[in-house]
């Protein structure tokens, strides 16, 4: 709907002032705020393949693709076909619909897991497998990554505690000491502190939880065999290997980062989160595994397990939609169109003279301005701050939108198509001159 501002405030503006009397900051997911880079948000007014249109007509390319689940790109007339058709049915019955029993059929038909049960949100997905893991073990205790981000859940929201293998502090106020007493946060990629882990409290630890390939603090590919490593430790301590795929999973190639090297490595993960491209741009979310842990859960087995709006007819039929035109060539082109924004963002900035390092896990990519290989959450920390936001702005009023945040990956769809990309290579390299005039600045990272 068309928002007129009073006089010549642009309407972003004016609604961000209006959002900022109603919800905190302004925003209902932090990221969008802008904090990071300065300056207001754009308010989007609609969105079509590649391009957002904001509140004041101005159109942009998308780099962020909804964080992940627009892999095909705005408003598919196939998938808005099939959410026209199904909406005309209703909204929500609260009851078993068909759906629901098709995106579990494809998603057990593309991925390792044998069961599938369906949620409303990533953290819903990885909050659950937790505790199926929990109840299926016996154990407590929870192992996971710094850097790595697998929603608000409470447990999740941990600090590493004073040493390795000591356990965590919560990561917000908010969160309880008692929430996060039970977990183990590591550095990404160091086997040797999850080997120490796992002899310390092997016969505590209820699951290892993991981003296949992290996207959260920007793309950290696990290197050649750490996930192998990871299920291997697991299973030889009789803990769950729970692999958070809600980025990765039908984002980073058809299946997810397990399809990426699962056939070379041989690891399989006990449960699986997924999100995003499953819900095809609505709140669904999945965790799935091998049927004997599955079936633990309510009301086969006693873990306990709810959802009003679980299975959604609507969410699961965009989904489901999303999945079935989510072909070979769908990936091909993504990940074509990745390489080409990838070499031409290292060649501005290289042409500027600005530090930076490219990483890859399948189609998914991140630029750090910074002059180490990033492969843990300390390295990351490194990125320029400053010079990136000023590479952003740059790109943004050339644009391209750009995530407000160095520390995200940047997302592409199959609707990116020459007129898309051309723009964005003929932004980059002013925003990459503008980076070089404000390098300088390192600073904490976000969490
Ligand atoms: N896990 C991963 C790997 C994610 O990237 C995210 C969100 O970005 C989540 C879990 C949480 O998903 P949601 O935002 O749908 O709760």
């Amino acid at each position: 709907m068309p928002y007129d501002p009073p006089g010549s405030v642009p309407a972003s503006e004016a609604l961000f002032a209006r959002a900022k009397a109603v919800t905190p900051g302004g925003v209902n997911s932090p990221v969008r705020a802008f904090n990071a880079v300065g300056g207001t948000p754009r308010f989007i007014r609609s969105a079509q393949g590649a391009w957002l249109t904001d509140v004041d007509g101005n159109e942009y390319v998308d780099l962020i693709c909804s964080w992940g689940p627009m892999l095909l790109g705005h408003a598919h007339p196939e998938v808005l076909a099939a959410v026209q058709a199904a909406v005309t049915r209703g909204t929500s019955y609260g009851t078993p619909t068909q759906p629901e029993v098709e995106l579990a059929e494809e998603i057990v038909r593309r991925t390792p897991v044998e069961e599938v049960r369906f949620v409303s949100s990533g953290t819903e997905a990885t909050m659950s497998a937790i505790r199926l893991a929990r109840g299926f073990t016996g154990r407590d205790v929870v192992v996971k990554f710094a850097g790595c981000y697998h929603g608000h859940v409470d447990a999740l929201l941990a600090s590493a505690g004073s040493g390795l293998a000591t356990f965590a502090v919560p990561g917000t106020p908010g969160v309880p000491a008692s929430s996060t007493e039970l977990t183990l946060v590591l550095p990404y990629n160091d086997r040797d502190a999850v080997a120490k882990a796992f002899a310390e409290y092997g016969d505590r630890i209820a699951c290892l939880i993991t981003e296949a390939a992290p996207g959260n603090m920007g793309v950290v590919p696990p290197e050649p065999g750490f996930n192998a490593f990871l299920a291997q430790t697991c299973r030889d301590h009789g803990a769950l290997f729970v692999s958070d795929e809600v980025m990765t999973g039908f984002r980073a190639s058809k299946q997810g980062h397990w399809g990426l090297d699962g056939k070379v490595e041989g690891w399989v993960p006990d449960l699986v989160t997924f999100g995003k491209v499953m819900g095809g741009g609505f709140p669904a979310a999945a965790f799935g595994g091998r049927a004997e842990i599955m079936r633990r859960l309510s009301p086969e087995g006693p873990v306990y397990q709810a959802g009003t709006l679980s299975g959604n007819p609507i969410a699961t039929t965009a989904g489901l939609t999303t999945l079935r035109l989510a072909t070979d060539e769908v990936y091909a082109h993504v990940d074509a169109a990745a390489s080409t924004v990838k070499r031409a963002a290292a060649e501005a900035l290289t042409a500027a003279g600005v530090p930076h390092v490219v990483q890859s896990a399948g189609t998914m990519f991140s630029i750090f301005l910074s002059d180490t290989p990033v492969r843990c959450f300390d390295d990351a920390r490194r990125t320029d701050e400053k010079a990136y936001a000023a590479f952003f702005h740059s790109m943004l009023d050339q644009g391209v939108y750009l995530p407000p945040s160095a520390y995200e990956a940047w997302f592409l769809s199959s609707a990116h198509d020459e007129r898309a990309i051309d723009t964005i290579l003929a932004a980059l390299p002013a925003a990459a001159r503008a980076a070089a005039a404000s390098t300088g600045s390192t600073t904490e990272g976000r969490r």
